[in-house]
């Protein structure tokens, strides 16, 4: 079967940013992967948990949010707050996006703040939580030079980016970045986090009613890698920082 924009089994649809679409946070841009487009957007407050005052733990820490707007979706996704519950997937995504960007901060030049980075799906078409670690990584990035640029920390609180991707086999073929027509058919889905440094943050994968074999997972890695390498590059490109990761 054709793939959206003519891409090849192993190509990333294409990705754009767009910065300061919410101006009131520290860092925000929206990011597009093909037709899957999420708002991230990094805010910072000038306090930690409690338990961290009561553990006597220093440096800051980092929260996630992740929700789909009502719209994001081919049929209405109603709020949580309507639905008087928090939904199961959303509460494992932001999860998964918060792992994910403590890799990338350095809590202790952090200093004694909170970082929010909040995740609200505008379309989705598969792969928004991996399109959201993209883009948050962006968004506290940008948060982060700003609260350099102010003076409010000595030096720039990031370690590392990270950036992620989806990969999966659909009819027996290894394809990376999949959009939802690809994703209802695959046998088996994969989310990959790494670092700009090629390191796994996280790996998630599973057989969808399906097995796969030591040599299919190898070869989803192996795709994935090169694809979160593109992305890690897009991202420097737009940082205007230096360095190639692939
Ligand atoms: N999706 C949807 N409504 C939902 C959950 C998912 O329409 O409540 C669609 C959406 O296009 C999403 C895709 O199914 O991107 C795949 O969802 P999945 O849970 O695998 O997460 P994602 O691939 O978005 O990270």
């Amino acid at each position: 079967m054709p793939r959206s924009y003519d891409r090849a089994a192993h190509e990333l649809r294409p990705v754009t940013f767009e910065t300061g679409v919410a101006p009131h946070a520290l860092g925000s841009l929206l990011i597009s992967c093909g037709d899957t487009r999420v708002i991230c957007a990094a805010t910072v407050e000038d306090s930690v948990p409690r338990w961290m005052k009561e553990q006597g733990v220093t440096g800051g820490w980092i929260t996630a949010e992740y929700s789909m707007l009502p719209y994001s979706t081919l049929t209405r996704k109603p709020r949580d707050i309507s639905k008087g519950r928090p939904d199961g997937r959303g509460t494992e995504i932001q999860r998964l996006i918060g792992r994910s960007l403590r890799a990338a901060v350095d809590l202790e030049a952090l200093g004694s703040r909170t970082m929010w980075v909040d995740c609200d799906v505008l379309q989705a078409d598969g792969g928004t939580r991996t399109a959201a670690i993209t883009g948050a990584s962006v968004a506290m990035f940008l948060a982060c030079r700003k609260l350099l640029e102010e003076g409010r920390v000595k030096k720039l609180p990031i370690r590392q980016r990270v950036a992620a991707v989806s990969v999966g086999v659909v009819d027996g073929e290894v394809l990376v970045d999949l959009d939802y027509s690809e994703d209802k058919d695959a046998a088996v889905d994969m989310n990959l986090v790494l670092t700009e440094h090629m390191e796994f943050v996280e790996v998630q994968g599973s057989g969808e009613e399906a097995t796969f074999s030591a040599l299919q997972l190898s070869a989803m890695l192996d795709a994935g890698r090169v694809g979160v390498g593109k992305l890690l590059d897009l991202q420097a490109g737009l940082l205007g920082l230096p360095g190639k990761t692939t």
